[in-house]
């Protein structure tokens, strides 16, 4: 089932690619595991996947001595500054930094653990409540100020976009944030990079693909629905 579902997902992506004119390695699955045991994390990488997203640092700390080591975990949820030292020198990038005090609190406990840690600024295109990420506006200057933090390295930027009926919907956030990136890239701040793009989810990541992303994160769409009632 789940070999079966990425098979497919990997297809849309192709396809995604070859409709946009984009090589299908500038995108990277993301296989979003939260809630998921690791015998069914083994199954998705024996299908070759390699990078898996989790948005709660107990269990990232629960399944990483339970899988192969050269696994990538990608911290995509919002992460507390005073969780930041169990997982900052585990995780290959952490896709939810949304302030200063967060950006700083990691380059602190990466110093401690003399690491240096990937990240992406999360950002709320939509603008919607009840959700993380800074606006556009802020995003500039977030990536400015963090730029200066010795032990994190500004890759890219993260959305989560609305959940919507038409995945169509969602095209005009990713443009946006698409267009935020070679913005703020065309600024050449020093230690900043914006090649990575976390956009796209089971319900828009052909779209997410079309407009330029280069992580799309896939959880339903891979290990079918969750179920939070087994945690
Ligand atoms: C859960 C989650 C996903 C995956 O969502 P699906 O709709 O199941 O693909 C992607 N990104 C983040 C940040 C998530 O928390």
């Amino acid at each position: 089932m789940i070999k079966v579902n990425i098979e497919l997902v990997n297809k849309e992506i192709a396809a995604a690619c070859m409709k946009s004119g984009r090589e299908r390695d500038a995108v990277t699955l993301i296989a979003v595991s939260k809630t998921k045991p690791a015998e069914l994390i083994r199954e998705a990488y024996d299908t070759g996947v390699r990078d898996f997203g989790e948005n709660k640092v107990q269990e990232i700390m629960d399944k990483l001595p339970e899988l192969p080591s050269d696994i990538r975990w990608h911290m995509i949820g919002h992460l507390q500054r005073n969780k930041v030292k169990y997982i900052v020198d585990k995780v290959y990038m952490i896709h939810s930094v949304d302030s200063l005090r967060l950006a700083r609190t990691i380059s602190e406990e990466a110093l401690k653990k003399q690491t240096e840690v990937n990240i992406l600024i999360e950002v709320n295109m939509a603008g919607e409540e009840r959700k993380f990420g800074t606006t556009c506006e802020e995003a500039v200057s977030l990536v400015m100020e963090a730029a200066k933090l010795p032990a994190i390295h500004i890759k890219g930027l993260m959305t989560i976009a609305p959940f919507v009926e038409s995945p169509e919907e969602n095209r005009k956030y990713f443009q946006k944030m698409k267009q935020l990136a070679v913005d703020i890239g065309s600024k050449n701040i020093d230690n900043v990079s914006m090649n990575v793009l976390s956009m796209g989810m089971t319900g828009d990541y052909k779209v997410a693909v079309e407009e330029g992303s280069t992580y799309v994160r896939v959880g339903t769409g891979i290990f079918g629905e969750r179920n939070y009632n087994n945690m």
